[in-house]
């Protein structure tokens, strides 16, 4: 009889853990607008909240011979900036590959060697889920999860497309220097308008303006001051930019696809923003913004450090530069 209550209690410990695994795919997926294949991920927690979801490629934890206790450590970090007390671990693979269990080993032992516990960690396998709690016996538990739309498949979205690009000869030319400055007022409060309607279908006429007026330092930076203090709304925008992408060649590129980085960023969604920012420094490597960025997101920074430093300048700054008086 005994026994019997404690089976029971096993196998629904087992049955929540499996229905936990797959919420927390689903989760995943949602959030990140894509299936994180060949991912690892880990979900930093603090004080019951998750603080921060970490995508990682998988290839640098199963490929290098033995993984070693230093090997993870720069992964760790994002965790402890966040001051996590607990972790979940997601892996997300093509093909089952029998080395993930002594990658869980060892990243739950940099965990704890950090003071953070390591709470669930489940295996993907294609379409079926592996959890902590399954035993030899167990069928393969079906994950539920719509695939459809791959980390690859995102990335190509945000790639110039040459049948869809824009034609170099549609861009408006760049002002002359004295009538530079009026200029930018007039251009900001375009692209202040159009994005303020996001959602709605953008004309090639608008697109190309708006594309040009954003290539522009000072009109960008006065757009990025209107993103932080919530002048838009800020999924559309992501979207309208991160859709503008395949369009765009490689010069006119990197500032959208920088600004759509920074929103996706304070949206929450690093993993968007990162496919973004790689996008802006394939495009033009030396982009100042998209390598500061793109290092902020390494070290898994949170948005509040971008809205802070914007702040710090009014949006006549921005548009301005900072010889305006203050
Ligand atoms: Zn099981």
């Amino acid at each position: 009889m005994h026994q019997i209550s404690f089976m029971t209690i096993l196998m629904q410990s087992h049955d929540s853990n499996v229905k936990a695994a797959r919420e927390t795919l689903n989760d995943l997926v949602g959030s990140f607008g894509f299936y994180p294949e060949n991912s690892l991920i880990i979900r930093w927690i603090k004080r019951g909240k998750v603080v921060l979801t970490q995508r990682c490629d998988v290839a640098a934890f199963v490929s290098p011979e033995g993984l070693s206790q230093s090997d993870v450590e720069i992964y760790l970090e994002p965790g402890q900036t966040y001051f996590a007390e607990e972790a979940v671990i997601v892996i997300c693979l093509d093909n089952v590959n029998p080395r993930v269990h002594e990658v869980i080993e060892v990243v739950g032992s940099g965990m704890a060697h950090a003071n953070i516990t390591l709470v669930d960690a489940f295996i993907v396998v294609g379409q079926h889920i592996i959890s902590s709690g399954c035993g030899g016996d167990c069928q393969p538990h079906v994950a539920l999860t719509d695939t459809g739309v791959s980390r690859l498949d995102r990335e190509k979205q945000c790639a110039s497309n040459p049948a869809l690009l824009i034609d170099a000869n549609e861009f408006p030319q760049l002002p002359k220097p004295e009538s530079l400055n009026a200029w930018r007022a007039t251009e900001s409060l375009f692209v202040q308008d159009r994005l303020s309607r996001a959602g709605g279908p953008l004309a090639l006429g608008e697109i190309v303006r708006l594309t040009v007026a954003m290539g522009d330092i000072r009109v960008r930076d006065s757009i990025l001051w209107d993103m932080a203090n919530g002048v838009f709304d800020r999924r559309l925008v992501a979207s309208l930019l991160t859709d503008l992408l395949p369009k765009l060649d490689a010069k006119h590129g990197a500032s959208i696809a920088t600004c759509a980085a920074v929103c996706w960023w304070l949206n929450g969604n690093g993993a968007m923003a990162n496919l973004c920012v790689n996008r802006a420094v394939n495009d033009l490597p030396g982009y100042s913004l998209a390598i500061m960025v793109r290092t902020a997101l390494e070290h898994a920074l949170p948005p509040s450090f971008w809205l802070e430093s914007i702040n710090e300048l009014t949006r006549d700054q921005c548009l301005s530069g900072l010889e305006v008086a203050p």
